[in-house]
């Protein structure tokens, strides 16, 4: 029997790390959401309807229907790419400046409502992970798995620092840490599907648990709703 796993989460908790290995293992279908709202705003930011200080929706709202997400494979990675249009942004999505702008996007329910329909297509034939922030909530409330991943903000906004510094960005970790935590502010706040943990999810801190230490104990979790144990 294939399952539907969802993991949900504060920013830069490994959410994605996590899915991809597990979807790898059980050859599941993993879905970023994440990126489907960073491609959105790369849109709105290549547009000119977002900025420092100035957020016109309505135009976005109006344009919505111009917008294409789909995802492509890295033959030299095996990774799932985001294009926005056609076009690869993998790279673009992830800078500061998309994630400075993300949340403010996400609030939209337009946007919220289009991305959600999207992402219920993608897993209605089961055999996926998809992780983000409304999962277990409102995209999948029926899914087997639900994990709910933490972490304290110093060590997201580490990590996330890291990978930008890895990439070859020039960034200061105190804006990141700003970011991780003004995401955070914005994503729980919110009044259309607002970050929560399902009632039914199985919250998972890994401030000071290591990567393969999680993997497998998600791995086991999934493993005993495949076969029905629980
Ligand atoms: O996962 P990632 O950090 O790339 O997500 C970027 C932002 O997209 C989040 O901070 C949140 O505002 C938004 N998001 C969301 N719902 C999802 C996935 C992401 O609102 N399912």
């Amino acid at each position: 029997m294939k399952i539907t796993i969802a993991i949900d989460g504060y920013s830069s908790t490994g959410k994605s790390t996590v899915a991809k290995q597990l979807a790898e293992w059980l050859e599941y279908i993993y879905v970023d959401t994440g990126a489907m709202y960073r491609a959105v705003t790369l849109y709105a930011m290549r547009k000119g309807y977002i900025s420092d200080g100035f957020f016109d929706k309505e135009s976005l709202i109006a344009k919505l229907d111009d917008i294409e997400i789909t995802f492509v494979k890295n033959t030299a990675t095996a990774k799932a790419e985001v294009c926005l249009n056609a076009e690869n942004v993998e790279r673009e999505i992830r800078t500061l400046e998309v994630s400075s702008f993300v949340s403010p996007v996400a609030t939209v329910s337009e946007v919220r409502a289009k991305l959600v329909e999207q992402q219920q297509k993608m897993g209605d034939t089961k055999g996926v992970v998809m992780d983000g922030r409304d999962i277990g909530t409102v995209v999948f409330p029926n899914a087997e798995l639900k994990i709910f991943m933490t972490a304290s903000a110093e060590e997201r906004a580490q990590r996330r620092y890291q990978e930008l510094l890895d990439r070859g960005d020039t960034v200061d970790y105190k804006a990141v840490l700003a970011n991780v935590v003004e995401r955070d502010e914005i994503d729980t706040t919110r009044e259309d599907s607002p970050l929560v943990k399902a009632a039914d999810a199985i919250e998972i801190d890994n401030t000071e648990t290591n990567v393969e230490d999680q993997f497998h104990t998600i791995l086991q979790l999934a493993k005993d709703r495949i076969a029905g144990r629980v």
